[in-house]
C-alpha cells in the first residue's frame, strides 16, 4: 500500500470502528468489535504492517503517526466504552436484587420491662433513702426461708404460704425475707440498712397470683429504729411511686417475723382517696380500683422480731429495726390498671410496647 492508501483505510475504517464500539450494546459485542477492528487482522493491523514496507523513512514516519494516532483514539474509545458497559451491568444487577427506592425496614427497638421499670423504680426510691443492695438464692434453706424468721416447722404460719419444696430442707423461696437474716449475719454490725429484689415462688395462680413473682424487700437495723421511722420512710416511698399526694395508713397484721405487724395502704391514688370518681369510676360513681374505700393495700410491713435478730446474730436488747416487703407485680397492676397478672409474662409485644 502506498502512504496514500493507508491514509484512505485509516480514515475511512476509524470512523466506522468508533461508531461499533459506541454502539456495542454488551461486553460480548464490544469484544467482537476489539477482534474484527483491533485484533490480528483488523485495519489497523493491516496498516502498521504496510507502513514498513513504504519506500521512503518521510513515508513511514507520516503512516506510522496516522496509525499510531488511529491506535490511541480506538484504544482510548474501547476502554471507555468497556467501563460504561461494565457499570451499566453492575446497575442491571443491583437493580434486580435490590430495589433501593423502597423504604427502609426500621430496627425493633427493645425496652425495659414493666416489672423492670418499677423494680428499678423502688430500688431507686429506697437507694435514695440510704438502702444498699443484697441478694440471695432463689433455692434456699428451709432455715432461712422459714425458721430463722421464727417460722418453726410446726408452726401454722407455715399453712399462710404455699411452699415449692426441693426436699425436706431445702425450697423455693416464698419471700425475699430470708436475705433480712442473710443480710444480718453476712454484715454483723450496723446500721445494716439494704434492700432485696429478686423473684419468689408460690403453689398459686390466678389472674392476680402467679407461681413466680418479684419482691423487694426493705430492712433496717440500727441502735434507735422506731415504728415513726419506718412509717416515714413508707410515707416517702409512696410519695415517690404513687405521687406527692398519696398517704400512707398502717393496719394492724400479723407476720411471724415482725412484731408489731402492719398492712400498708396508700391512698387511693385513682380517686384522691375519696372512693368516688376518678379514671376508674364505675357506673354507680362509686371507685373501683379501691372498691369506694379510698384505700389500696401495697405491703406487709413491721418492726423486726428480736427472735429474728437474735437469729441474724444481733442483740435484740440494743438494736431495733424495720422490714417491708412489696410485690412488685402487684405495684405495676396498680400504677398501669393492668387487671390479670399473666400479661407480664406472656411477652406479647403488644401489651409490652405500651410502656
Ligand atoms: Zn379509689
Amino acid at each position: 500500500m502506498t502512504l496514500a492508501e493507508i491514509e484512505q483505510l485509516l480514515q475511512q475504517s476509524v470512523d466506522r470502528a468508533l461508531g461499533a464500539l459506541a454502539g456495542a450494546k454488551s461486553a460480548d459485542e464490544l469484544e467482537s468489535c476489539r477482534v474484527q477492528y483491533l485484533g490480528q487482522k483488523g485495519f489497523l493491523s493491516q496498516a502498521k504492517k504496510s507502513v514498513g514496507q513504504l519506500p521512503t523513512v518521510d513515508d513511514k514516519k507520516k503512516a506510522g503517526k496516522l496509525a499510531n494516532d488511529a491506535d490511541a483514539r480506538l484504544g482510548k474509545a474501547y476502554d471507555e466504552h468497556k467501563q460504561r458497559i461494565e457499570a451499566a451491568a453492575r446497575e442491571a444487577e443491583l437493580a434486580e436484587r435490590w430495589d433501593v427506592t423502597l423504604p427502609g425496614r426500621r430496627a425493633l427497638r427493645g425496652r425495659r420491662h414493666p416489672l423492670t421499670v418499677t423494680a428499678d423504680d423502688i430500688l431507686d426510691v429506697l437507694g435514695a433513702l440510704g438502702f444498699v443492695r443484697a441478694e440471695g438464692p432463689e433455692i434456699e434453706h428451709d432455715w432461712y426461708n422459714f425458721e430463722a424468721l421464727n417460722v418453726p416447722r410446726d408452726h401454722p404460719a407455715r399453712d399462710m404460704q404455699d411452699t415449692f419444696y426441693i426436699d425436706d430442707d431445702v425450697v423455693l423461696r416464698t419471700h425475699t425475707s430470708p436475705v433480712q437474716v442473710r443480710a444480718m449475719l453476712a454484715i454483723g454490725k450496723p446500721p445494716i440498712r439494704v434492700a432485696c429484689y429478686g423473684r419468689v415462688y408460690r403453689n398459686d395462680h390466678d389472674i392476680t397470683h402467679s407461681p413466680m413473682f418479684h419482691q423487694v424487700e426493705g430492712l433496717y437495723v440500727d441502735g434507735s429504729v422506731t415504728f415513726g421511722d419506718l412509717k416515714g420512710t413508707l410515707q416517702v416511698f409512696v410519695e415517690r411511686i404513687f405521687g406527692a399526694k398519696s398517704k400512707v395508713r398502717l393496719r394492724p397484721s400479723f407476720f411471724p417475723f415482725t412484731e408489731p405487724s402492719v398492712e400498708v395502704d396508700v391512698s387511693c391514688f385513682s380517686c384522691n382517696g375519696t372512693g368516688s370518681g376518678g379514671a376508674t369510676v364505675g357506673d354507680d360513681g362509686r371507685c373501683r380500683l379501691c372498691k369506694a374505700t379510698g384505700w389500696i393495700e401495697i405491703m406487709g410491713a413491721g418492726m423486726v422480731d428480736p427472735e429474728v435478730l437474735r437469729f441474724g446474730g444481733l442483740d435484740p436488747d440494743k438494736l431495733t429495726g424495720f422490714a417491708f416487703g412489696i410485690g412488685v407485680e402487684r405495684v405495676a397492676m396498680l400504677r398501669w390498671g393492668v387487671s390479670d397478672i399473666r400479661l407480664f409474662f406472656e411477652n406479647d409485644r403488644r401489651f409490652l410496647r405500651q410502656f
